[in-house]
């Protein structure tokens, strides 16, 4: 990475084992994960292998404690090859990013040495609370020692592979303070999973309903305090929204790449058609909005990093630009293949499928606006 922000030793060290692992065992795998609709384990397990599960766990519970712009990093570098895998990591560490942010010690040291190896997922939205998340109906209630919980979340991302689940519930009728979040064990009785859902793009990384039927939860499983789900939500949004900004801005490096590779190759009138400055001014610009995407969510992270008071906003413009960013840059690559982008011998129809749905996830694009907004009017 040139420019301003210089790599440390370390992160140089683990791009580029990231890099080989992309190169060698993913990438030959990112077209069949799209065509199985399977979760990809084999990848899960090079993960576990190389500690990427644990990169954002803190050293003093077993992780390798590295911050938010190097775990940028690496989803960039996997999100460029197959943005399936890249998904799965980003919403593993979505999944206990929970528990580092908001739980107390008890708590972070029974689920985060055991996430090191396994995986979490994040389960807040319901049918009736997408965008206005404070809608949760899941209820939460306490008799004795346990939390009984019923109700149904659905569009979990890792929710029917996850070993633990953060899982937002309602312990009060109070819209945003009666939200509360705890850990829920897949085993634990009186939790199913349900319907796995057909999704247009990131087909190896369904979405999965839960269902909650008087599935009773220990209370020392309760992240935080009662009442701190809305907050905790919030805070890890301003941490996860940068996973999902880079992971689009990986996937338009990919597309880029793939598209300039393919233009020096084809010819048409008798010449390439990277010698057509229609197709140059194309790639001109995919290029320019990749690179001011892949700053500004470098920024965001480095702002993560610093502790800043800007998170928010910096978090949700980057998420906004740099997935806004990679719906187009996916769609002009796949314009440069002409009829070949639109047909599945080439990766662009993929990736442009993929790209669509970070639109969508974390916050839609209009509610990363709404946060933006209100950071400036504040
Ligand atoms: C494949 C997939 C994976 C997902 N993974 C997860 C997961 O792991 N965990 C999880 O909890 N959730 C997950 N989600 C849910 C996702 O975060 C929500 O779908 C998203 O937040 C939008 O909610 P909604 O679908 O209910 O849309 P709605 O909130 O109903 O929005 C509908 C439309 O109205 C617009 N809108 C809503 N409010 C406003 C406003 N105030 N101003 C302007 N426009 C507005 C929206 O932008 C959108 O265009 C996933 C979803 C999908 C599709």
């Amino acid at each position: 990475m040139a420019g301003i922000y210089e790599l440390t030793e370390d992160q140089e060290m683990i791009l580029a084992a990231v890099r080989d692992m992309a190169k060698d065992k993913i990438a030959p795998r990112s077209a069949e994960i799209d065509t199985e609709n399977e979760y990809p384990w084999d990848i899960i397990e090079l993960y576990r292998e190389s500690q990427l599960l644990s990169m954002i766990i803190p050293e003093e519970y077993g992780g390798v404690g590295t911050g938010e712009l190097t775990c940028c990093l690496v989803i960039e570098e996997l999100a460029k090859v197959c943005a399936n895998s890249a998904h799965a990591l980003a919403d593993h560490w979505l999944g206990l990013e929970p528990i580092i942010l908001g739980g107390h010690e008890e708590v972070k040291q029974k689920f985060l040495p055991q996430l090191t190896t396994k995986l979490a997922a994040f389960a807040l939205t319901e049918t009736e609370a997408g965008s206005d998340i404070s809608g949760i109906q899941t209820k939460a209630v306490m008799e004795g020692d346990n939390y009984i919980i019923n109700g149904q979340k659905i569009f979990c991302t890792n929710g029917g592979t996850a070993d633990f689940i953060s899982v937002f519930i309602r312990t009060s009728a109070d819209r945003n303070r009666g939200m509360s979040v705890c850990v829920v064990p897949k085993e634990t009785p009186g939790f199913s999973v349900g319907k796995k859902e057909e999704q247009l793009g990131m087909r190896g990384t369904p979405a999965y309903e839960l269902v909650f039927e008087d599935c009773q939860v220990p209370k020392e499983n309760l992240i935080g305090q009662e009442g701190d789900g809305f907050k905790i939500a919030l805070g890890v949004f301003d941490r996860s929204r940068p996973f999902d900004a880079i992971l689009a801005v990986g996937i338009s490096e990919g597309a880029l790449q793939y598209a300039i590779d393919y233009a020096k190759e084809r010819r048409q009138f008798g010449r390439p058609i990277a010698e057509f400055q229609g197709i140059q001014f194309m790639l001109a610009d995919m290029a320019i909005q990749t690179e001011a995407a892949r700053l500004l969510v470098y920024q965001a992270a480095a702002l993560i990093d610093q502790g800043s008071s800007f998170i928010s906003q910096f978090s949700s413009m980057a998420n906004c630009f740099a997935t806004d960013t990679g719906v187009k840059v996916t769609n002009d690559a796949m314009q440069i293949l002409g009829g070949y982008g639109y047909i599945k011998d080439h990766p662009l129809e993929q990736k442009m499928r993929d790209a669509r749905l970070l639109q969508i996830v974390e916050g839609t694009n209009q509610i990363q606006r709404v946060v933006v907004a209100r950071s400036l009017l504040r």
